[in-house]
């Protein structure tokens, strides 16, 4: 793989072995749609480490034995790519790997990344906003990146918004990021200029440590995307950006709890498709739905029947993404044997007391926050959450098993 930078547009060329139809770091396989991308409101001479992480977040899944950046890049940084991927980076020069002070929350406006921000009330925000690309028809129309990006103003955050259409580099399955880090790569170009030495994310106890998603549903210590020890974390923290997840250790339960108890309650929105509010029939409205109602005690409200495609899932057996929160709302939502998780709560045997780990914080989370960030968080997570007995700790490390 050969990667140049022309500003801050990027184009790539595959070399002999590399494939049109790769895999992402969690294993899902994404094709290639074109080789060129840029990404706005982002300087152009920022470190090279910073260039070559951006780029390596969107080209990674395929590239098969090397890649060669068009600026020389740190030693650590080359070794960090060698060490996760097997890839032999280059050129590799004498600059000095950098470094940052300040932490910024990677800002999408969904109830996550609002619980993260306010765990860190003073830190700015970078927003990726999706633009279409100049050669890629744009068949996806429905997704309101515009709404999501006036929204994140309206918070009163120091926020940068990053315009970029390196989701139309994929093919297949959809539009999208090629790895889930490409959401950073603006945010990456812009630590120079905003001294950051830590990006948040909000990805929650699921994500983390559950394996939840489109992942395998076991307990990762591991995890490869999110762990600081794992490839993702150990080349960002090369680059000079930690990569901290504030609500790493909280279920979606309390996400959804601190978000709408925030100052920022007004401009949370999880779903892409709607104008004036959540479109109420989408399968992430109905799953965040169900957290809500359960976070509530209300029953839950839905125009969605079990006939309709969101609810198709909700049918078959489990194992489902996102199990722990399922189960969770089963033993809370009064009424929910009337509704399509009828099913659902057929084949799990949920209780409040089975499920109450999943309104603490899993502690090791908070341990693996660099520290110049993790007192703030400890402070938060002690006045407002809870940490988990040792017992709860054991939900979690069992997990899948
Ligand atoms: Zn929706």
């Amino acid at each position: 793989m050969r990667v140049k930078w022309t500003g801050t547009e990027l184009s790539f060329r595959l070399d002999p072995e590399d494939e049109i139809t790769g895999r992402a770091s969690d294993d899902h396989p994404v094709k290639l749609a074109i080789n060129s991308c840029s990404i706005g409101g982002v300087p152009d001479d920022a470190h090279p480490d910073l260039f070559a992480v951006a780029a390596w977040t969107i080209v990674a899944p395929w590239t098969r034995k090397r890649i060669t950046f068009d600026r020389a890049i740190s030693a650590e940084l080359a070794a960090a790519i060698h060490d996760g991927w097997g890839i032999e980076a280059g050129p590799v020069g004498t600059e000095a790997r950098r470094a940052g002070k300040r932490l910024a929350i990677s800002y999408s406006g969904g109830a996550d990344s609002v619980a993260a921000a306010t765990i860190y009330p003073e830190a700015p925000f970078v927003h990726f906003r999706r633009v279409a690309h100049p050669r890629i028809p744009n068949r996806w129309s429905h997704y309101r990146s515009d709404v999501l990006a006036k929204l994140a103003a309206k918070t009163g955050r120091e926020l940068t918004t990053v315009t970029s259409d390196l989701e139309f580099t994929l093919a297949e399955p959809r539009p999208g990021y090629p790895e889930h880090h490409a959401v950073a790569a603006g945010a990456l170009l812009l630590a120079d200029q905003l001294n950051l030495g830590a990006l948040g994310f909000g990805y929650e106890l699921g994500s983390r440590w559950l394996g939840g998603g489109r992942y395998l549903w076991r307990y990762t210590p591991d995890n490869r995307l999110w762990a600081p020890h794992g490839a993702w974390g150990t080349l960002f923290a090369a680059a000079g950006v930690h990569i901290v997840l504030p609500v790493g250790g909280v279920s979606e339960a309390v996400t959804m709890r601190l978000a709408l108890n925030s100052g920022l309650k007004d401009q949370v929105r999880w779903c892409l498709r709607g104008t004036d509010g959540p479109c109420r029939t989408c399968g992430k409205c109905l799953y965040k739905e169900l957290i809500q109602a359960a976070v509530e005690r209300r029953p839950l409200d839905t125009p969605i029947t079990a006939d309709r495609p969101a609810a198709r899932k909700w049918q078959k057996k489990p194992p489902y993404g996102g199990q722990e929160m399922i189960e969770y709302g089963l033993a809370r939502v009064p009424g929910i044997e009337h509704t399509l998780f009828a099913k659902a709560l057929d084949y799990l045997d949920a209780t409040e007391q089975s499920t109450s780990w999943l309104d603490h914080c899993y502690p090791k989370a908070i341990d693996e926050i660099p520290v110049r960030w993790r007192d703030e968080a400890t402070e938060f997570i002690t006045a407002n959450v809870g940490f988990m007995t040792e017992d709860e700790v054991r939900r979690v490390e069992t997990w899948g098993s």
